[in-house]
């Protein structure tokens, strides 16, 4: 996948209104993500260069990392900041953040949500009506092999297309009966129980860069389900552009095939 920074959204592009999730803001980097997902990567404090400067504390030579952005020095900074990722000397990259808006399918994001080193803030099912919007895969997955030894095979067709369009009859089934329960006068957080883990929902994510290693360790992983590994990639490309001496590092040390 291509992905960079010039995918940000046109300056040109209308204020929000407030009310549509898919409308982007002029300085953020917005990816679409399956068919009606996205990652908008709304900020960072911190880079590279901060890490180093929090772990040079410990000698009080920070300033050195802080001002000094010499060939040399950069060159000491990159050693340095690979040696941390190596070692597992992890706190330094508490001291960068990243702050995502997503919008994934209940099952994916049931799945991040598991990682607990970062803040989240999600759509509110109780107090919103959910859109009417459901993954529906391309290709269905079938599983081949036994248990820790299996491997993906796309569903022949015309079979994959008669199954898709079953499920896609029960995607409308649940909303139809999702709009006649609130017609009826029935809560929001009553009548969304009949609403797949498919349906969309969008959350924030404010995560700092050791927690976001982590989580890209294993959801940009062989082993993910490959929906969630889908956002993985775009978080990756993004973490990668805003931190790319830990990102080389991470992956020198941390990826898969590596020490791990
Ligand atoms: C392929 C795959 C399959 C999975 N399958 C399942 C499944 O079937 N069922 C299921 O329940 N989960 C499953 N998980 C979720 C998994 O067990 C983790 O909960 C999830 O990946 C979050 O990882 P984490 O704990 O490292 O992240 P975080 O919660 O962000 O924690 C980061 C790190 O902090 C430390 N930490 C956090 N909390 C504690 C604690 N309480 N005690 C000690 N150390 C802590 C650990 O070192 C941890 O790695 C799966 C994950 C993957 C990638």
């Amino acid at each position: 996948m291509e992905l960079g920074p010039a995918n940000v959204a046109d300056a040109s592009t209308p204020p929000p209104t407030g009310t549509d999730p898919r409308q982007t803001h002029a300085e953020t980097w917005f990816e679409t993500v399956l068919d009606h997902g996205f990652v908008e990567l709304i900020d960072v404090i911190g880079d590279d260069r901060r890490c180093v400067a929090a772990a040079r504390v410990s000698l009080r030579r920070e300033q050195l990392s802080l001002a000094d952005h010499g060939a040399e020095q950069v060159e000491r900074d990159k050693g340095l900041l690979a040696r941390l990722v190596r070692d597992r000397h992890t706190s330094p990259f508490e001291h960068a953040v990243f702050q995502f808006r997503v919008r994934a399918p209940i099952f994916v994001v049931r799945q991040w949500f598991r990682h607990r080193f970062a803040s989240y803030n999600e759509e509110s099912a109780r107090y919103t009506k959910l859109e009417d919007e459901f993954h529906l895969p391309a290709h269905l997955r079938i599983r081949v092999g036994k248990a820790m030894d299996y491997r993906y095979e796309a569903m022949p067709e015309p079979e994959n297309a008669a199954l898709l369009a079953a499920i896609q009859a029960v995607y409308d089934d649940a909303r139809q009966l999702y709009e006649r329960l609130l017609e009826r006068g029935v809560a929001r957080e009553h009548a969304r129980l009949v609403l797949p883990v498919a349906q969309f929902t969008t959350f924030f994510w404010t995560v700092n860069a050791l927690s976001l290693m982590n989580f890209l360790n294993l959801r940009n992983a062989p082993h993910a389900q490959a929906e969630i590994q889908a956002y993985a990639e775009v978080i990756e490309a993004m973490f990668r552009d805003r931190m790319p001496w830990t990102h080389a590092a991470f992956r020198a040390h941390w990826g898969p095939g590596s020490i791990g």
